[in-house]
């Protein structure tokens, strides 16, 4: 085993997180090194808002649907359908999605292994080494380290790099989620529409989360997640299945992945390395949206090596975390509570989603789906739909 070169960053995992962070910093001129493991096609039911696709300059080619509407199942089976008005939910295949991510960083002028972290270490003179196994083209695994700079963490949720490096990691807590991803039957078969999301709130299907119904072009993902360990999330997709007139589809292929429920407190070791994405707890509550924003994290976390880089002070790279919070950290805090609240019980899931109904509701959701942005501009409707709320809660009370 050999270290020899010295890279400005490290950046383990090649996620959307590991790639943006990667192709961000390249583009910067620093030497980058990206390392992720090959072969395994990320779980992930691929719905993106539009501010992801602009502001990560994702192109057409890679959305393989266009979602215009999202029906909300509740557990009576009654139905709620919103109309996305003025644009759609790309979806997109991981397979293509993330490979495209990790070339257009290569192109930007970083360096990809396909590798396996190993573990971090230190040379006497106190730089940080990464240790890993190099995977041929025949499939032989060989020892490999290189000394860097930085290092950025995006090995996804459960990461060995920050249960490494960043304490408070081993103490993360996750929703499973499992998916199957089946042939699509045509455009409009019975209650299936290729171009709309279902969003099916049933204790039936998931005891404390939701479940799915995603369209992908010719393959559509039948989902579901819950924290409770003893569910049987098979089961539940087996039956979503049979409600959604998706039983006879023929299934390609199962699997399911850990989602982060909340963000680490803390995302950096104080001297060179940061976590971003997953592998940063960040995925939001409630809806478990995790790509735009391993995106962004990804890009803050090359803003915050940059600095550090640059000024050679190690608390810059806790401004990766700050300015994340500073932005999401609302909106998340909200669907900490709405999932708290409203995915209890199915007396509470039926009164979610007829609150649903409300158009003021349908606004404000879409417009901090789409665009990551609560209006200011709408302080009316916010009252509105507080005092509506407030009426939804004290109906609960009720006997
Ligand atoms: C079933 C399911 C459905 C979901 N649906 C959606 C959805 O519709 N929309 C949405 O926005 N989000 C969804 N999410 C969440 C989303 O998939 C994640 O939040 C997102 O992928 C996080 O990106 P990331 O780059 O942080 O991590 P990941 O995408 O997990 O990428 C981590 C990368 O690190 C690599 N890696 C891991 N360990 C090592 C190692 N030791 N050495 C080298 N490489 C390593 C992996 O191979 C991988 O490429 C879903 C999640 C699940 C589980």
């Amino acid at each position: 085993m050999t270290t020899e070169a010295t890279f400005d960053v490290v950046i383990v995992g090649g996620g959307p997180a590991g790639s943006t962070a990667a192709d961000d910093l390249a583009r910067r001129g620093y030497s980058v090194l990206l390392l992720d493991r090959r072969g395994r096609i990320k779980p992930c039911g691929g719905a993106i808002p539009p501010r992801a696709i602009q502001d990560f300059a994702i192109p057409d080619h890679l959305l393989v649907a266009r979602i215009r509407s999202a029906r909300m199942v509740a557990p009576s089976h009654a139905k709620v359908d919103i109309p996305i008005e003025g644009g759609f939910v790309g979806m997109v295949d991981r397979e293509i999605f993330d490979e495209w991510l990790r070339k257009r960083a290569e192109e930007s002028g970083a360096k990809r292994e396909d590798a396996v972290f190993e573990h971090l270490d230190r040379d006497p003179d106190g730089v940080c080494v990464v240790h890993y196994l190099r995977l041929d083209g025949e499939g032989k695994s060989h020892p490999e380290s290189v000394r860097t700079r930085a290092v950025i963490g995006a090995d996804g949720a459960r990461s060995k790099v920050a249960k490494q490096a960043v304490p408070g990691a081993e103490d993360a807590r996750y929703v499973f989620a499992y998916h199957e991803i089946l042939s699509a039957p045509g455009r409009e078969n019975g209650e299936y529409d290729a171009s709309r999301c279902d969003v099916v709130y049933r204790g039936e299907f998931s005891p404390d989360f939701y479940s799915w119904v995603f369209p992908h072009g010719d393959t559509v993902s039948v989902g579901s997640g819950s924290a409770d360990r003893g569910f049987s999330l098979r089961q539940a997709v087996t039956g979503l299945r049979q409600v959604s007139g998706l039983e006879k589809a023929k299934r390609l292929r199962s699997e399911g992945a850990p989602i982060p429920l909340k963000p680490l407190r803390r995302w950096d070791n104080g001297r060179d390395l940061v976590l971003a994405g997953d592998a940063a707890g960040v995925v939001a509550p409630a809806s478990g949206e995790g790509i735009y924003y391993a995106m962004h994290g990804g890009r803050l976390a090359a803003d915050a090596v940059d600095l550090f880089l640059r000024s050679g002070d190690c608390k810059a790279l806790a401004t990766a975390r700050k300015r994340f919070m500073r932005v999401h950290g609302k909106v998340f805090w909200i669907l900490g509570v709405m999932q708290w609240f409203w995915y209890r019980s199915d007396k509470r899931r039926e009164r979610f989603v007829s609150i649903c109904r409300d158009k003021d509701v349908q606004q404000l959701t879409f417009d901090a789906y789409m665009n990551k942005e609560l209006v200011r501009a709408r302080p009316a409707a916010h009252v509105r739909i507080f005092f509506k709320d407030l009426a939804h809660l004290a109906g609960l009370l009720r006997p």
